[in-house]
């Protein structure tokens, strides 16, 4: 079997399929985790500066007994509760990368040297990335029930929480973007006149429908967020999207975002998983549009619709993050 550098476990910041061959990201002043397959007898070193002649930046160790497992352990218990199916491979040579000092979007590159003859085997570029901290509002909006007291619009548990270990699960090994919590007070809708408005009806007064057209309340909703976060994302039953007459929705979404207004709007679809995971997509598209350091494109980063894996893929299901993204426009401070 050829050598080559593998990803522990899904979604964990190693890019198998980056250009110009497997490469991952490592926290600056931190650890992340990979695996070599096929490489029983080969040396794994951090490769020399061409200029400097040193070995720069990254430290590489093998995880080759229980106590340095530990480490990874660790990292593999935290995330139990939520991803279960994270499990370390066996048969392959597991190692942890610190990463010291970054060194620009090209970063590190760690080879897998074979003594026997004189060749490298398999490469693995590491790029050392500061954090991008980032201030989410996540605010669930308040309805009235059949009684007409006030009432959360969703019925499923809101456990802010635990959606932002979600959300820094997803984010954090492959982009090193660390969410933090802003508001999370419901958002009252209770206005009826202004409702019946909004939805362009004739009578003077609505009550919130079960599918809240994004288009049609996100004034309504720009007024009610956040100021302190980044983005506020609105969390709700169902989400619609358009603007057809008598108040109807054209079609009915996961979620939308508007990354001008620095609001979005997820439908809680009765689970917390998929909830989580359109959490994330929705928020994406706010993360990513910055295009270059510096530049920011209000459009949003757009939805990929190849591959099914990709938390950009149109429809959030999966969660991978393609380096090549994540530099462009995740989290350029290499
Ligand atoms: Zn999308």
């Amino acid at each position: 079997m050829a050598a080559a550098f593998k990803e522990v476990w899904k979604w964990s910041g190693v890019d198998e399929n980056a250009a110009g061959g497997p490469a991952m990201i490592v926290p600056f002043g931190g650890v992340n985790f990979v695996q070599l397959e096929g490489g029983s007898a080969l040396v794994v070193r951090v490769k020399k500066s061409a200029k400097t002649k040193s070995r720069p930046n990254i430290r590489i160790v093998e995880l080759d007994d229980g106590a340095k497992l530990g480490e990874l352990a660790t990292r593999r218990q935290a995330q139990m509760t939520l991803r279960p199916e994270c499990n370390v491979p066996g048969g392959r040579r597991t190692f942890a990368v610190y990463g010291d000092i970054p060194a620009g979007a090209q970063g590190a590159e760690v080879e897998a040297y074979n003594p026997g003859t004189q060749s490298v085997d398999a490469r693995l570029r590491v790029v050392v990335l500061k954090p991008r901290p980032v201030k989410i509002s996540l605010r669930v909006l308040q309805t009235v029930d059949e009684a007409g007291k006030p009432a959360p619009h969703s019925k499923l548990k809101f456990e802010p929480e635990r959606l932002l270990a979600y959300l820094n699960l997803i984010l954090t090994p492959q982009t090193n973007i660390v969410v933090s919590l802003g508001s999370t007070k419901p958002t009252p809708l209770l206005d009826e006149a202004k409702i019946a408005k909004a939805l362009d009806l004739k009578a003077p007064k609505a009550r919130l429908p079960e599918v809240v057209s994004f288009d049609r309340f996100k004034d309504l909703l720009a007024g009610q967020r956040d100021t302190d976060a980044a983005c506020t994302i609105f969390l709700m039953k169902k989400v619609g999207s358009g603007l057809n007459q008598n108040g109807s929705v054209s079609r009915e979404v996961l979620g939308r975002m508007d990354s001008n207004l620095n609001i979005g709007m997820v439908a809680d679809n009765d689970d917390t998983f998929f909830y989580a995971r359109t959490l994330a997509h929705e928020f994406a598209h706010f993360l990513g549009r910055y295009s270059k350091k510096g530049e920011t494109t209000y459009t949003g980063f757009d939805d990929l619709h190849s591959d099914p894996d990709q938390l950009m893929h149109q429809g959030g299901a999966g969660w991978r993050i393609p380096l090549a993204y994540c530099l462009s426009n995740f989290n350029p401070n290499y």
